[in-house]
């Protein structure tokens, strides 16, 4: 038990500089359920996570999951096998993903978002054999779904509830372990920890950003757990830091910047839902300090509710879009810090550096956490770097950046420079302040459309909307929006007049596709553009819905 033959599956990080990154101190030495372990025993009493319905202190956390883990290993579950979560924002989904990880089993980062679509391809690719939902979700119900995909897919052998009722199917993670001593579980939890390598696959996250069909990334214990004390560095952060997480908690930036984050240094998760009436008189009352938000909360900072945050919260992170001026100035008069993220499911993480000139702060994403991360500005499709101001392609390389996604290796191919960068299809510039390199964002060369942080990857769509048969071809293509930084448009030529939005959208929810994936707006035209070299000329495309959602906003370009 402990290693797990994934039959080159997974692309591991050369030993050299596995060697060099102990060495270094970086990586640690343990699976990130003992690490968890380790930081709960030196904080007991504070509070881990404090959410709506209640707060657990370490200890707590620490007790609860450990019962869960031992009732899971009971329900025959054993080490190294898949779990895809569909939870929100509850207090369950950490003592569940805590309870997971102490079990042995790997986290699938699923979304409670996603349907039968995502969810057959995702469960199929990562072999899941259990299947979290949450219940009581709002206008879909989770557990109905789940019992009817694991009457397709017989390697779904346990369908785990968290907040359902007892007479609904499932096995609720709230009764797990209940009638076991807190003793007992946690001998189980050792046992199992004892035996995880921690250069062993911990997570699977999902990728928000490739072409194609989203592809797996492999985290592993130790990278994993040390981006998020990586995380935690670059803010100065310590068993004081109180952080404000509203966006959803099992996704890349929520494991680490909201719950790994904080708890590596025995901090706290204040876990909201991005409800803002919800989200800000949590924050008010728990004391936050430091607060992540999207750019879908960019316009709550102007609201009387944010300021009264200012008594407590020193640090306000935004990331996902360029920062406006008047956003960044109105933090400043709250007489708090802010600064910016930009990261990925891959690995590398940018931060503002806590010293960073007021320029750099507004206009940058910061630069790498790790002493250790390396990049390079390649010019699109070579691996020539570009000068220092000019627009290429960020690469990046480190001590927790992917080695190669999971059971890929076709795409893995171009995925890598020819010195082991990871191509990440985002267009940066380096800017230099004060004799300093900063990152900062200038689009992307991948096919994405950013919906408030969720990736709607374009060619998927477009493949399945290819499947209506009045649908000849389809491009989809991202339109800018105030809210959400951009929603999805779709391009469409069709076979007889124009179909309505509506009927688009029952296409798509007929093949089990997320809704926040389908078309908000539809062009029909006569054929698509085409480039000098005959691709669709998406770029045109998306000039001309943005300057056409300009002029109807009253605004021409
Ligand atoms: P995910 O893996 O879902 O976290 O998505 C990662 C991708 O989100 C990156 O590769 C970027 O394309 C985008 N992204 C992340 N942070 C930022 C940011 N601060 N500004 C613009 N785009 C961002």
């Amino acid at each position: 038990m402990g290693s797990i033959d994934w039959s080159g599956r997974v692309v591991p990080f050369p030993q050299e500089l596995v060697s060099a990154y102990r060495a270094e101190g970086l990586w640690g030495t343990l699976p990130i359920a003992a690490e968890f372990r380790a930081v709960a025993e030196r904080h007991p009493a504070r509070d881990a996570v404090v959410t709506a319905e209640g707060r657990l202190t370490f200890a707590e956390l620490d007790e609860q999951a450990d019962r869960v883990a031992a009732g899971l290993a009971r329900l025959g579950l054993e080490p190294g096998e898949r779990v895809l979560f569909q939870v929100t924002n509850r207090l369950l989904a950490v003592v569940a993903w805590y309870g997971v990880l102490k079990a042995g089993l790997i986290p699938v980062c699923t979304l409670a978002v996603h349907r039968a679509h995502e969810i057959g391809d995702i469960a199929e690719r990562t072999d899941a054999s259990a299947h979290l939902v949450e219940a009581g979700t709002k206008g879909f119900d989770l557990v109905s779904f789940a019992e009817g995909q694991q009457a397709a897919r017989p390697a779904l052998r346990h369908l785990l509830t968290l907040g359902a009722s007892p007479d609904q199917a499932g096995v609720r993670i709230e009764d797990l372990g209940q009638d076991l001593d807190a003793a007992t579980a946690r001998h189980t939890v050792d046992a199992i920890q004892r035996a995880i390598d921690p250069d062993e696959v911990a997570v699977f996250q999902l990728s928000g950003g490739t072409t194609g069909v989203p592809k797996v990334i492999p985290r592993l214990h130790a990278e994993y757990w040390y981006n998020a004390r990586a995380y935690a560095a670059a803010w100065g952060w310590d068993e004081n830091t109180r952080n404000g997480h509203l966006i959803p908690l099992i996704h890349n930036a929520g494991i680490v910047c909201g719950l790994h984050g904080p708890h590596s240094v025995g901090g706290t998760l204040i876990l909201t839902s991005p409800d803002l009436t919800e989200a800000l008189p949590l924050l008010a009352d728990s004391g936050v300090t430091d607060v992540l938000l999207g750019h879908g909360h960019y316009n709550a900072i102007r609201s009387p509710e944010f300021a009264a945050l200012a008594p407590t919260l020193r640090r306000v992170v935004l990331s996902g879009a360029k920062v406006p001026l008047p956003i960044f100035e109105r933090i400043e008069e709250l007489g708090m810090w802010s600064g910016q993220l930009f990261g990925m499911g891959e690995g590398f993480f940018a931060v503002t550096p806590l010293d960073a000139p007021r320029e750099a702060r507004l206009t940058t994403v910061g630069t790498g956490i790790s002493p250790a991360d390396t990049f390079a500005v390649l010019a699109p499709g070579t691996d020539d770097e570009v000068a220092d101001g000019e627009v290429g392609e960020l690469c990046c390389a480190g001590p927790y950046t992917l080695h190669g996604y999971f059971d890929a290796a076709d795409h893995n191919r171009a995925a890598f420079s020819s010195t082991g960068f990871f191509r990440t299809g985002d267009l940066v510039s380096v800017q230099t302040y004060g004799g300093a390199r900063y990152l900062s964002v200038e689009g992307r060369l991948k096919d994405v459309i950013n919906r408030g942080g969720e990736k709607i990857n374009a060619e998927e769509v477009e493949v399945l909307l290819l499947r209506h048969p009045d649908i000849v071809s389809a491009a989809v293509v991202a339109m800018p929006d105030e809210r959400l930084g951009e929603r999805s448009c779709a391009y469409l030529v069709g076979r007889g007049g124009p179909l309505a939005l509506v009927e688009i959208q029952a296409h798509l929810d007929g093949l089990g596709v997320a809704k926040f994936k389908w078309p908000e707006r539809l062009e029909w035209i006569e054929e698509l553009p085409k480039t000098a070299v005959g691709k669709v000329d998406k770029k045109r495309l998306h000039a001309e819905i943005a300057a056409r959602v300009e002029i109807e906003r009253g605004r021409p370009a």
